[in-house]
């Protein structure tokens, strides 16, 4: 079992109430959240499901953010509307684009916050990078967001507001009633792979996931939204029961030791702990395969014998193993692996019968790669007696 104290999280929500005024933010309500809040604003209860319907379908299906444009409701209610609620996404304060087309997002959330999400086009797809928390609780040693102290949780708004700000700038609100094949779409798939641990965020994780997988909104199917996790394990079984969306997990090492260092909350949840809740996983949520992410790290992790072990670790799990070839930041301790001993790694999984995409670095001249995400305007750093202590560096 594991040794050290617990970790602990240190959680800050805000209220769904905004500071001017008493109005609520519809952005983020779940349905039945919906319901009660039209419901407490006067909507008589037998009109409450249509009301619902119809304010659901301009939020999520055409994207409208004022209640003017919502011609199907009589106008003394829009007003009614206006008076008790808002309509409000976070800001994009700016945007970079990188030369592969990859785009960052400098989003400003209530409190003058800010985290990033990164949108990376692909053939035939586009994935939409986002974030849960305004810098990170735990301390993963390469990892530039756990340098960033946690600020806070975002909000379910906050969350599903990444996704339509994205919509937003891809132009891609479809006409009601013709929301296009997922395939089709430029934002097609989801990966909580920004900042924070989406676990740690769960109840608002869920409740945006929820939102983005309606089918009478931005319905997107649960097998194209991805959850990445550094190994929450007693959140793990609920993820696959309220989301049911696909796991990824940054395993990253093939002893305890290696782990306790890399991702150490796996000082709390061990290795034999995470692998007994990921066997679990497909049958609960009805997925096929795990996604075990396990970044290069240069004379750290990346053996010959590292790579026979994993197999070994995984056997019995249905699998993917993407490999993360380590994407640098100022300061950080690790190093690439060479491309001759990723591919190596790569060959002996594959030879065990696993798929091993190497995962291409993108918006790498904006820093939008995976875990180079951090607030630049975010002072409160972690010391780094703090991260070497909790690293066991
Ligand atoms: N907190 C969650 C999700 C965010 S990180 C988690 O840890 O899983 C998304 C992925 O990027 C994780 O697998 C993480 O371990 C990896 N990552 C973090 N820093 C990285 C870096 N500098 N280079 C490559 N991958 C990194
Ligand atoms: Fe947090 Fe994930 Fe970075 Fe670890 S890898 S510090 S859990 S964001």
């Amino acid at each position: 079992m594991p040794t050290s104290a617990p970790i602990t999280q240190d959680v800050l929500t805000i209220p769904r109430k905004l500071p001017e005024g008493d109005k609520i933010n519809l952005i983020g309500l779940t349905r039945d959240a919906l319901r009660e809040a039209l419901i407490a604003a006067g909507t008589p209860e037998k009109q409450a499901r249509m009301r619902v319907n119809q304010v659901w379908q301009w939020l999520y299906e055409k994207g409208v953010r004022d209640f003017d444009i919502m011609t199907n409701l009589a106008k003394d209610y829009r007003a009614k509307l206006a008076e008790n609620f808002v309509i409000e996404i976070p800001e994009v304060v700016s945007k970079h684009v990188s030369e592969d087309g990859t785009r960052k997002y400098l989003v400003r959330i209530a409190g003058g916050h800010e985290v990033e999400t990164v949108y990376i086009p692909e053939e035939g797809r586009g994935t939409l990078c986002i974030s849960s928390q305004v810098g990170c609780t735990l301390t993963c040693s390469f990892c530039h967001t756990g340098t960033q102290k946690l600020v806070r949780n975002l909000t379910a708004g906050e969350i599903i507001g990444q996704v339509m700000l994205a919509r937003d700038d891809l132009d891609e609100w479809p006409e009601l009633g013709r929301a296009p094949k997922d395939e089709t779409r430029l934002l097609s798939n989801i990966v909580l792979m920004g900042m924070g641990e989406p676990l740690y965020n769960f109840d608002a994780v869920r409740d945006a996931m929820k939102i983005a997988m309606d089918p009478e909104g931005i319905s997107l199917s649960r097998r194209r939204i991805t959850l990445s996790t550094s190994g929450v394990v007693p959140e793990i079984a609920k993820t696959a029961e309220e989301i049911g969306c696909m796991l990824a997990v940054s395993f990253h090492a093939t002893t305890d030791a290696v782990r306790d260092r890399l991702v150490p909350i796996n000082k709390k949840w061990n290795i034999d702990t995470l692998l007994e809740a990921l066997r679990a996983y497909p049958k609960l949520s009805n997925s096929e395969r795990i996604t075990f992410e396990y970044v290069m790290l240069k004379d750290v992790n990346d053996s010959d014998e590292d790579a026979r072990r994993l197999v070994e670790l995984i056997k019995g799990i249905p699998a993917k193993i993407n490999l993360i070839p380590f994407n640098e930041w100022p300061g950080a301790p690790y190093q690439r692996s060479s491309n001759n001993r990723i591919h190596a790694f790569a060959d002996i999984i594959y030879k065990a019968g696993y798929a091993s995409p190497i995962r291409t670095p993108r918006g790498e001249d904006i820093m939008a790669a995976c875990g180079q995400l951090k607030s630049a305007t975010e002072r409160a750093r972690k010391s780094r007696k703090q991260i070497e202590n909790e690293a066991g560096l």
